[in-house]
């Protein structure tokens, strides 16, 4: 019954090491957030022990009186916060609630219509390799060159063209909102199912900063990781008449026992995400993300080669075009490492370099905003980004900058592995 650094010190000095990363650098990968300590202590509670395999009120297990009542919380919360008629809180992820979802919607070998890989799209909307790329026949559509935007008129000729059993709204690297109307007409004029992948903004959505795909789709899957803050994990939201098939799907179909510590901390994420503070930290992260956008855009003005790409963004991040930058995708995120700034390189459509050196970077602000950035802290953050990106920068004056950033507000300053 030993404390972890006592039991196993290998371990606890590499989670110390992550805390102390987490807290000195600039977080802003568009798809990490920070949990809040409260989610972190459901997380790490006792559910973990408790096998629960069923529902609540129908579990093949004795025992789960407990277990019943959060997870009962976590679906009625989730059902509450996005205005859905059922909700499924088990799926271990994203990618699980996706093969869930379309485990019972479809059968092998039907079509399914979603956004290119390489134009934001995510790995389980059809990528070859990918479960839904082998099971499914897979068409996708695309953004369009110029707009940078999605090509609806591409998208209604593909379904009309191979009438899809199911199309796939959402992405993981795309700057802006999708139009959920015109997707459901879409698919009501060629007799397909619509699923809305809203994993990313699903935090904008609760807070009301961004239409909500529920009314529009049969099938809404997300993560609860993202900008919604809380636990790694998925869920499921749909209507009435597909509940069935989608609970089944998740177990028996395609797992066992759920996750009760991980659904006792997506309760705790819901819970907060209908506040007037969460709401206000989805305004900063939005406010953070044009700030960075409109920064980069006026850069390229000087001469980097730097733009963004559709001209902006919506939502919670900026897609940073390099393709007229003589520095590439994996060279910009490196030297944004270096001066203590996380971020990912990203592929833009029709990108001229390989895949693992890119043209581009995603740059993302929920993280920041959760540590309590507001406006003149992005500020401070796209001028540092944009200095950074810039030939001659200066690394040392950067990175004291950023650790001031960081010192400034402080992340998890109670917590002790
Ligand atoms: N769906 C979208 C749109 C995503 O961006 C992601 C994650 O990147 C996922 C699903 C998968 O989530 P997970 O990593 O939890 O499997």
């Amino acid at each position: 019954n030993g404390s972890l650094h006592e039991v196993d010190p290998d371990v606890a000095a590499a989670v110390d090491a992550e805390l102390r990363r987490q807290q000195s650098t600039l977080e802003m990968i568009a798809s990490e957030n920070f949990a809040p300590v409260a989610a972190l202590q459901a997380q790490g509670s006792v559910l973990t022990n408790k096998y629960a395999e069923g529902y609540p009120g129908r579990r093949y297990y004795g025992g789960c009186e407990h277990v019943d009542v959060i997870e009962s919380l976590a679906r009625d919360r989730v059902k509450e916060l996005f205005g859905a008629e059922a909700a499924n809180v088990q799926p271990h992820s994203g990618a699980s609630a996706n093969a869930a979802a379309m485990f019972a919607l479809l059968q092998p070998g039907d079509t399914i219509l979603g956004l290119d890989l390489a134009h934001g799209g995510h790995l389980t909307h059809g990528m070859r390799i990918n479960f839904s790329g082998k099971l499914y026949n897979v068409v996708a559509y695309h953004v369009d060159a110029e707009t940078g935007r999605v090509d609806m008129a591409e998208v209604e000729r593909l379904a009309a063209e191979h009438r899809p059993k199911l199309i796939i709204a959402g992405w993981s690297a795309y700057p802006r909102q999708l139009d959920f109307a015109e997707f459901r007409r879409i698919a009501d004029a060629n007799g397909s199912l619509l699923m809305v992948d809203m994993a990313h903004f699903a935090g904008l959505v609760a807070a009301g900063l961004h239409p909500n795909p529920v009314p529009f789709a049969d099938v809404v899957t997300t993560t609860t990781h993202k900008t919604l803050g809380g636990p790694r994990g998925g869920v499921i939201l749909s209507r009435s008449e597909h509940a069935k098939k989608i609970n089944s799907a998740v177990f028996p179909g395609q797992q066992g026992g759920p996750l009760e510590h991980v659904i006792a901390a997506k309760a705790v994420a819901f819970k907060i995400a209908a506040t007037e503070e969460f709401r206000d930290r989805q305004r900063r992260t939005l406010e953070g993300a044009k700030l960075l956008a409109e920064r980069l855009l006026a850069e390229d003005v000087t001469g980097a080669g730097v733009s963004v790409l559709s001209g902006g963004t919506d939502v919670h991040l900026v897609l940073v075009d390099l393709r007229n930058s003589e520095l590439d995708g994996q060279q910009a995120e490196d030297r944004l490492h270096g001066i203590g700034i996380t971020v990912n390189r990203n592929a833009v459509p029709n990108d001229p370099r390989p895949p693992m050196v890119t043209s581009g970077l995603r740059i993302g602000t929920p993280a920041l905003a959760t540590r309590g950035f507001g406006a003149e802290d992005f500020r401070e953050v796209a001028d540092v980004i944009a200095e950074a990106l810039k030939p001659g920068f200066d690394t040392e004056s950067l990175k004291a900058r950023v650790a001031a950033l960081a010192d400034k507000h402080p992340l998890y300053p109670d917590l002790t592995v």
